[in-house]
């Protein structure tokens, strides 16, 4: 198994919202859905890309020199890419020197991901922390995400897995067994607002997420909550009463934040349609959930962090 590779474009050291302790966070690239407010857009695609900083150009023309594909763009002394062209080779981010091109995703071997986490597992040990695989949508990473949590689990690590949940339901089932702890992220319950918002409905996902919460795996149900999108009281009256069925009365919310507009320009995509909760918006959100008997949990609540 150590053989397998998958594209791997971040591993996280340190963090503190994906788990309990110290802990490694594994982001595996690819998603099969496209939420509209999501702050990584780097990770939706399954396959390496390439990112323009073009605030960050020098002008020094070395990417034009390199591409084999005609793609390097320039305008008023920055350069830029095509995107119709653009191949997404990588050969001009290796020569930039200002950092302002950058491939996001690198195909990895199990052993190497493993070189790095082993790395921080006094931290792991020493905080009650581990390992946790997020993506995209790290389930969807198949027989490589799988033989990596294997080799968690026989170092020893706690193993979180941080799912969308909306990945084929023979390949989630494996997971209650294998983990410590799932982070399930449960994003609008409506399944016409689901498709419209995320591109795809929500039955596959429901229908994985009551599995572990049958299952009895340690669980946390997620909202990433954004204005407009998915915090009317609706939408939180149905969540609730998911909730209600497992004898649950609390989620952790992701209020959304506009850190990833960056990226968006760099993968020269349009900016989310959202804006973050002005003072005192959020509070008023967060008294909806316990009018209905949901603790609405913030991420530096939820561990102690
Ligand atoms: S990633 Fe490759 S194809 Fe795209 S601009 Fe850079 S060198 Fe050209
Ligand atoms: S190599 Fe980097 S700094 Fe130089 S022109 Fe290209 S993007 Fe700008």
């Amino acid at each position: 198994m150590e053989h397998l590779t998958g594209i791997i474009y971040n591993i996280q050291r340190m963090s503190t919202e994906d788990g309990p302790g110290l802990r490694s966070t594994i982001f595996l690239k690819g998603c099969p859905l496209r939420c509209l407010w999501c702050s990584n857009p780097e990770s939706q695609s399954f396959l390496p890309q390439l990112l323009v900083f073009e605030n960050l150009c020098s002008g020094c023309g070395r990417c034009a020199a390199v591409c084999p594909h005609m793609a390097v763009t320039a305008k008023n002394g920055r350069y830029n890419r095509d995107v119709n062209l653009c191949r997404d080779c990588g050969a001009c981010a290796s020569v930039c020197p200002a950092g302002a091109r950058v491939m996001s995703g690198a195909e990895m071997r199990v052993e190497e991901a493993m070189r790095v986490v082993r790395k921080d597992e006094l931290f792991y040990r020493n905080s009650g922390g581990g390992v946790t695989f997020g993506g995209g949508e790290p389930v969807c990473g198949g027989e490589f995400f799988f033989a990596l949590l294997e080799a968690c689990r026989n170092e020893g690590y706690h193993v979180c897995v941080d799912t969308c949940g909306c990945c084929p339901a023979e390949q989630f089932s494996r997971v209650p067994a294998l983990a410590d702890l799932i982070l399930f992220d449960c994003k609008h319950m409506d399944p016409e607002a689901h498709r419209r918002l995320t591109g795809r409905g929500n039955r596959l996902i429901l229908d994985n997420l009551r599995e572990a919460l049958n299952s009895g795996v340690p669980l946390r149900v997620r909202m990433p909550l954004v204005p407009g999108a998915n915090d009317s009281e609706e939408n939180i009256i149905a969540l609730a009463a998911l909730l209600r069925d497992f004898g649950r009365d609390e989620v952790d919310v992701l209020p959304y934040h506009a850190f990833g507009s960056g990226k968006y320009g760099a993968l020269r995509r349009e900016l989310p349609p959202f804006q973050s909760y002005g003072p005192g918006k959020l509070e008023e959100t967060l008294a909806g959930f316990a009018r209905h008997g949901l603790k609405a949990v913030l991420p530096s609540e939820a561990f102690g962090a």
